[in-house]
């Protein structure tokens, strides 16, 4: 049986990891140690004391971590790729960046060690159902390799060309993840103070060509029942929107939206901090605004609030 070893059991590594129980011989290891040993406790894998000892026999290492930074750091100062056989393939499920990942092919070449970014898209809910949306960077021949492995947990993959490929489209698509989550909520605090019930704008939103996931699946979810869950750390967005920027200056594209973008979510990290939620940021935009986006709130019937 093909043996995987698995790095990173965070809010959407640890669900990626318990699909790949079911189908490989797995060894996973996290930095804080009780992950692990909650993980192994009611699945069938192994428990590594190091990057190291999970990767020693493996065919494939995975990697879910925050950033690129890390994924260096756990493959070559963490010892990991000394322990990968040759002909070992790395696939890395960061969202990370396309230059670092690039850097890190290129040493793992040498070693005969082919690399495939695959970020992944879905969520922690997509990644509990084993649906996940793939996109990945590499050779064809690796790519082809990592398929069964990204089988365990996606339902759809895309191969988007060499490596870098994959972090690049992740990139730009949390770009366009923030920018729906930041429109949608300040039209919504406007519509709010207009004496608009929000509820009641996103069901028209959500029939128009306004709609977005933020509008149809984030905002009614999180925002209106005010439970604002933690699947996807701020901090990562913040991240994800810095590595699409940088994209853009490196190929002397104009993006001011990826601009404000990148300017709103790092105010929003600095002042919610590194737990909070992505969707979190709506609720600078309510303080500014002085209104919450909830559902009965800004009913047609009441007087438009003089309220800052
Ligand atoms: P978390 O912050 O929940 O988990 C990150 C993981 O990295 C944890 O396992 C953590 O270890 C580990 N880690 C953190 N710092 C270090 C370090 N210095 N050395 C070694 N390990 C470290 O992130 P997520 O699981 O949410 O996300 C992982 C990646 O997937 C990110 O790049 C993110 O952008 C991306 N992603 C996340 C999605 C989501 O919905 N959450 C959706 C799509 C992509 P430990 O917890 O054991 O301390």
């Amino acid at each position: 049986m093909m043996r995987v070893a698995f790095i990173g059991l965070g809010d959407i590594g640890r669900p990626m990891a318990g699909h790949l129980a079911t189908r490989f011989e797995l060894a996973v290891w996290s930095r804080t140690r009780v992950k692990v040993e909650a993980f192994v406790q009611s699945r069938n894998a192994i428990a590594a004391s190091s990057p190291a000892e999970a990767a020693a026999g493996a065919h494939v290492l995975v990697t879910c971590l925050p950033t690129s930074a890390e994924v260096e750091e756990v493959l070559f100062a963490g010892g990991a790729v000394q322990k990968l056989d040759r002909a070992a393939l790395v696939i890395d499920c960061t969202s990370g960046d396309p230059a670092t990942s690039r850097s890190i092919a290129a040493r793992l070449l040498e070693r005969e060690i082919g690399f495939v970014d695959a970020p992944v898209s879905g969520g922690v809910a997509g990644a509990e159902a084993g649906k996940l949306t793939v996109m990945c960077g590499g050779t064809d021949s690796d790519v082809q390799r990592a398929k069964p492995v990204l089988d365990a947990f996606a339902s759809k993959i895309v191969h988007c060309g060499g490596v870098g490929a994959g972090h690049a489209v992740k990139a730009a698509n949390q770009a366009l993840l923030a920018v729906h989550i930041w429109a949608t909520g300040e039209v919504l605090a406007a519509l709010t103070k207009a004496g608009v019930d929000p509820a009641l704008a996103l069901e028209v939103i959500n029939a128009s060509s306004g709609r977005s996931n933020a509008s149809q699946n984030l905002i009614p979810e999180r925002v209106l029942s005010r439970e604002f869950p933690r699947t996807f750390r701020l901090a990562l967005l913040d991240k994800d929107v810095g590595i699409a920027l940088a994209m853009a200056r490196e190929t002397g594209t104009a993006a001011p939206f990826t601009e404000l973008a990148a300017r709103l979510f790092a105010a929003a990290r600095s002042e919610l901090g590194e737990e909070a939620d992505h969707v979190e940021a709506v609720r600078l935009i309510e303080r500014e605004a002085g209104a919450e986006i909830r559902s009965g709130h800004g009913s047609p019937h009441q007087a438009p609030s003089s309220e800052p």
